[in-house]
């Protein structure tokens, strides 16, 4: 890898404001590489571009049809070079390469959908009687500021972007200071297909420095967020300040409910994805199992299996898809999701298996299975952010319920039984705002995703989504005679 990059400010490779910033591989511990560090001034560059080119039109006068194309065609490009961009990937985030490839896959499909949704972004008229023609049309908002975490780098930047080019928004990403390096990507794609100077701006800074400056810029209509809680609420001020609207799409403590009925052979597949991928590192990851009492030993043994089964280390030398798990992000947050295994031990839950930092360089935590827990417990309400499955037990469906909605979060849920009515019930009753039947992470980038709660406000993925990138303006027309 080249040792140093550029942040990507109206069209040209620039150096930053704040200097440089070290990028370390988690697979080794070893340093990667340097990347640019914006400052605010860096983002007032940036932020004035994009006001620059959405004020032209050259966005937002475009028929749509042909922002159906541009945003596809950056998508085709993401998908051209995925096998370059995974392998950056892998070394800046720590995932195997094969969920790498998945990820820039999901990226390039994510412009594959709000390419298409382009052209149906259309309002209605609404009938005042025979003196009156109204009607509604939907505008961009203006300048998108989009910022993002390091967890899914390219997934969670391709999910704001693709709908906000899509609706005609010129858009300012602030990438995640740990993982900077493959959101270069959105703007050599924006190069690619021939975007304005300045539709597309990509820089790297520090979250209390470039981030609050973005957030907080007079000249920023729209703000989409994922991120924690505590940045959440930050940037929600920081709008408010504005008078902007923000999307926020932070943290989760998500459980499945496991009946009586259940089938635990295939439930098998949910704990392996639910828990296990990208480390855990997953805001809906499936963190707590509430397994009716009758099926707890048997789920825990099963659950055991899975996580001693992963093989763990360096994700570039796992490039095929199978049983295997990379690294976390960084030493610090490895020693963070250990401290609350240490921490739930203290509160009285018994290690089933994992629970501790690997031997070897890299910032690696074996895949945990935590029992004995109460939902009164830290380790039962707080997000751990790594392979770390929390198991409780239930009596009777009311108390399941209870437990499950027994945190500040609301990010998802699933409840898993061969009886439909029972499912139907849960899936009401749940606080989240989305629910699995039957399979972890169903769905796909056509579903509404986004949290009640702690979790958030405002859908990404889906037709929802695009709402959140336009404004309506009725038209109200007094016809003459
Ligand atoms: P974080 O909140 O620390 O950082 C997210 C981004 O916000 C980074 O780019 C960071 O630089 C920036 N930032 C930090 N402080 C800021 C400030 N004061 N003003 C403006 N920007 C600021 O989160 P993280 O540690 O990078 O990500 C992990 C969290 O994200 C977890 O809680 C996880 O659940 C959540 N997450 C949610 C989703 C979702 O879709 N709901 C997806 C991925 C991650």
């Amino acid at each position: 890898m080249q040792d140093y990059f550029q942040n990507y400010i109206d069209g040209q490779w620039v150096d930053g404001g704040a200097g440089r910033i070290d990028v370390t591989n988690p697979g080794t511990g070893e340093h990667l590489t340097t990347h640019a560090l914006a400052d605010a001034a860096d983002v007032d560059r940036a932020v004035l571009a994009a006001e620059r080119v959405h004020r032209s039109g050259a966005l937002s006068d475009l028929r749509p049809v042909e922002r159906t194309r541009m945003v596809q065609a950056i998508g085709a490009y993401l998908f051209e070079n995925k096998a370059e961009i995974a392998q950056e990937l892998t070394l800046e985030q720590g995932k195997p390469l094969w969920e790498s490839v998945i990820e820039v896959e999901g990226a390039a499909r994510y412009f594959e959908y709000y390419g298409n949704q382009a052209e149906t972004v259309e309002g209605r008229s609404i009938p005042l009687g025979a003196g009156y023609y109204d009607f509604t049309t939907y505008e961009p908002f203006g300048v998108s500021a989009q910022i993002i975490p390091w967890n899914y780098p390219v997934e969670m930047t391709a999910r704001s972007l693709s709908a906000a080019l899509a609706t005609g928004n010129a858009c300012v990403i602030k990438s995640p200071e740990m993982t900077p390096v493959t959101n270069r990507w959105f703007a050599l794609a924006a190069e690619h297909v021939g975007l304005p100077a300045g539709a597309v701006n990509v820089l790297c800074g520090l979250g209390q420095d470039a981030g609050a400056a973005l957030a907080s810029h007079p000249s920023v209509n729209l703000i989409v967020f994922t991120g924690s809680v505590r940045t959440g609420q930050a940037i929600a001020t920081a709008a408010a300040g504005n008078v902007v609207p923000c999307v926020l799409e932070l943290g989760g403590k998500s459980a499945a409910i496991v009946h009586e009925d259940a089938d635990l052979d295939a439930f098998e597949n949910d704990i392996r994805w639910g828990i296990y991928f990208n480390a855990g590192q997953v805001c809906s990851a499936m963190s707590r199992v509430i397994v009716h009492e009758s099926r707890q030993s048997e789920l825990v043994d099963r659950a055991v299996a899975i996580a001693e089964s992963l093989s763990v280390g360096p994700g570039i030398e796992r490039t095929e898809f199978g049983a295997n798990m990379g690294s976390m992000v960084s030493d610090g947050q490895r020693d963070r999701a250990a401290g609350m295994v240490s921490d739930a031990v203290a509160e009285g839950a018994t290690v089933a298996t994992g629970g501790r930092k690997m031997n070897q360089p890299g910032a690696f935590l074996e895949p945990t299975v935590l029992t004995g827990i109460s939902p009164d417990m830290t380790i039962a309400k707080e997000e751990v952010f790594g392979p770390v499955l929390s198991v409780l037990s239930f009596k009777d469906d009311k108390e399941a319920i209870e437990i499950a909605n027994s945190t500040e979060y609301g990010l998802v849920g699933g409840v898993f039984t061969k009886d439909i009515d029972r499912a139907m019930q849960a899936a009401r009753q749940i606080r989240a705002g989305q629910v699995f039947v039957n399979e972890w992470y169903a769905g796909g980038v056509e579903t509404p995703f986004g949290g009640y709660g702690k979790s958030g406000y405002g859908r990404e993925k889906g037709r929802e989504a695009l709402w959140n990138y336009v404004q309506t303006k009725n038209i109200a027309i007094k016809l003459g005679g």
